[in-house]
């Protein structure tokens, strides 16, 4: 679809959620997602309360009315009472907080003075609480695109919340080993107005983040919320989008959804449809039309239906690739009244039911010749509900867009969730007291800002690192800690190697979170001539089996304690020794012959360059003899 995004008067705004790689916020439990069976599980249920302003949050409502339960899935040792919601929290982590101000200096965001942590309401269970913990920690600022200066909202820092891992009717499942991990939320400005534009700065607020060596890596680390509206159209705020290669697709097909119920709202007033077409909707039992039909999910089963006056075709008008105005009806009876879905005559005769059938269905229902019908399978109670939700949503398709929260689905489409969640939502925590952020500290902070990815571009290649270590390490969580090895002598080949060859290999293996205390000694070991490079992954293996131990033990143990030139020229004088004849035979030709013996008698206690060198001296030497 080629668009002139200007003329349809595209806005859009993004607010990027990124996991931090350090302990949780308010407890002390680390910060990893876990695979095996959970330990315990328990059971909560909603139980919706006036918020502190005295009101019904909208959203909370539906999600009361649903009636579901909550399990929750939890796991000894890296889960405790705090995600339990059974015990107070603990002060904020040290490590997220100085990585979120960091993130608001580099962006020139104003810090507040004092930080507050406020609850917001959360109403789909994801929080055992009920509300999820927040932190803003600055106001404004700006973001450098291309060509423009996007601006910046907020600054906040907030817990992640508990992740679904399974849902059935009445009943959502969570693990709490997400519920609360650190994630700095910074949402922009709505002056995105292209989908380029949306994707740029997703990708340059990614970068920022990446900067901090604090970000957490992999699939669903780094979270977007999408604001988008048209000219024409309404604020829609799509939720979780995951994949920032396909970030400009969800705004490109946002818009064309707006565009298209724009366009269904004109064809609503030119049929001369008001409220009153769908108001009262008169249900009509077509059970018995159903009895023996070759559908199967109806055949049997009870049935209802409504007519939709005038309303023929348009259900079947297209919003979204393979999404129509009845997919998005649909959407509304699954979140409003928990149904599967419905059935409607513009995708009629289809499923096993035949034309026959459809006939049947508008003369029972009283449609007349450019009308539509809903049809749904449930007992009569909820029919009547989905029924009355059908009726409420083409009604809405009468003000064109309406304002409303959506999930990203994986292809770039988007489906309904919620209604825009309403304002009053915030209340003060009040367990924690606010954290004062003194001029002084962010001086500190200052000094020690991450360098820009040019920066590091120049200086990595400035040590003598090549193209392939440059880019593997400018955005890498290894960055700051690679400088720091660096400023204290260390070979920055060798470091780089390391922290991304070596660390990958052994990961591969999976020995994982190896200390940066424990690299840090055996690469100044290296540097200093107690090891050589090429035991270290060797060493590693073994040292992370037995952190406990001193480096000086595990080279003992493995035998590769490195050996001085002494040493090295004793065992290749031996060598040339015990092969006499074959020096004398060949004289310095004999080295290629007797390197693998002194290899293997050094392996590990000496570098290659110098047993060669070392060997070539002492034929040399028994030659002149
Ligand atoms: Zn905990």
């Amino acid at each position: 679809m080629q668009q002139d995004w200007q003329k349809i008067g595209l806005k859009a705004g993004l607010e990027c959620h990124q996991q931090l790689d350090t302990g949780k916020l308010f407890c002390r439990c680390p910060s990893v997602l876990r695979e095996e069976k959970p330990d315990f599980v328990f059971e909560r249920r909603l139980r919706a309360v006036a918020s502190e302003l005295g009101e019904f949050d909208k959203a909370a409502m539906e999600a009361f009315e649903k009636g579901l339960t909550f399990r929750y899935e939890a796991y000894n040792g890296t889960t405790c009472l705090v995600e339990a919601d059974e015990e107070p929290v603990e002060p904020a982590d040290k490590e997220a907080l100085e990585a979120t101000l960091k993130v608001a200096l580099m962006a020139k965001s104003r810090i507040l003075d004092e930080l507050y942590v406020m609850r917001k309401a959360v109403i789909d269970g994801s929080n055992t609480s009920g509300f999820q913990r927040t932190m803003l920690a600055a106001i404004g600022g700006e973001l450098e695109l291309s060509g423009k200066k996007v601006g910046i909202q907020t600054i906040a820092l907030e817990e992640d919340a508990a992740r679904p891992t399974a849902k059935k009717e009445g009943e959502i499942t969570y693990r709490l080993d997400r519920l609360g991990i650190p994630l700095i939320e910074l949402a922009t400005a709505p002056e995105l107005f292209t989908p380029e534009e949306v994707k740029e700065c997703a990708l340059k607020i990614g970068e920022l983040f990446r900067r901090t060596c604090k970000a957490k890596r992999g699939l669903g680390t780094i979270r977007q919320d999408l604001n988008v509206s048209v000219a024409q159209g309404a604020r829609v705020e799509i939720k979780g989008v995951q994949e920032l290669e396909l970030i400009d697709e969800y705004v490109r097909r946002e818009a064309q959804r707006q565009l298209s119920l724009v366009g269904l709202r004109e064809e609503m007033l030119k049929r001369k449809i008001s409220e009153k077409n769908f108001a009262p909707l008169e249900i009509a039992d077509l059970s018995q039309i159903f009895s023996e039909t070759q559908c199967k999910f109806l055949k049997g089963k009870q049935v209802f239906g409504i007519a939709l006056h005038k309303m023929g075709g348009l259900l079947g008008k297209e919003t979204q690739p393979g999404r129509r105005f009845g997919t998005e009806i649909a959407d509304y009876v699954k979140a409003r009244a928990g149904l599967a879905g419905i059935l409607h005559s513009d995708e009629l005769p289809a499923y096993g039911i035949s034309e026959r059938e459809v006939e049947r269905v508008r003369h029972k229902a009283n449609c007349v010749m450019d009308d539509a019908f809903v049809i749904v399978q449930a007992d009569a109670a909820r029919a009547q509900k989905a029924l009355a939700v059908v009726g409420e949503r083409c009604k809405m398709a009468l003000s064109g867009v309406p304002e409303e929260t959506r999930n990203a689905l994986e292809n770039a489409n988007t489906e309904y969730s919620r209604p825009l969640p309403g304002a009053a939502r915030m209340y003060p925590e009040t367990d924690l007291k606010p954290i004062g952020i003194s001029t002084d500290y962010l001086e500190v902070l200052e000094k020690e800002l991450p360098l820009s990815v040019a920066e590091r571009e120049e200086l990595y290649a400035g040590k003598g690192l090549s193209r392939n270590l440059v880019d593997g390490m400018k955005l890498s969580n290894y960055a700051c800690f690679f400088e720091q090895l660096v400023e204290k002598g260390i070979n920055a080949t060798t470091a780089a190697s390391l922290l991304l060859e070596g660390l990958t290999q052994l990961r591969r293996e999976g020995i994982e979170n190896i200390p940066n205390e424990m690299l840090e000694q055996l690469l100044l070991a290296e540097k200093n001539k107690a090891v050589t490079k090429d035991v270290m992954l060797g060493v590693l293996r073994q040292w992370s089996k037995a952190p406990e131990k001193e480096l000086k033990e595990i080279l003992k143990g493995l035998q590769v304690e490195r050996v001085g030139d002494a040493e090295v020229r004793k065992v290749i004088a031996a060598i040339v020794e015990k092969n006499r004849a074959l020096v004398a035979e060949k004289g310095e030709r004999a080295a290629g012959a007797l390197m693998g013996d002194a290899m293997r008698e050094l392996k590990g206690k000496a570098d290659g360059g110098a047993i060669s060198a070392i060997l070539k001296e002492e034929l040399e030497k028994a030659a002149g003899k």
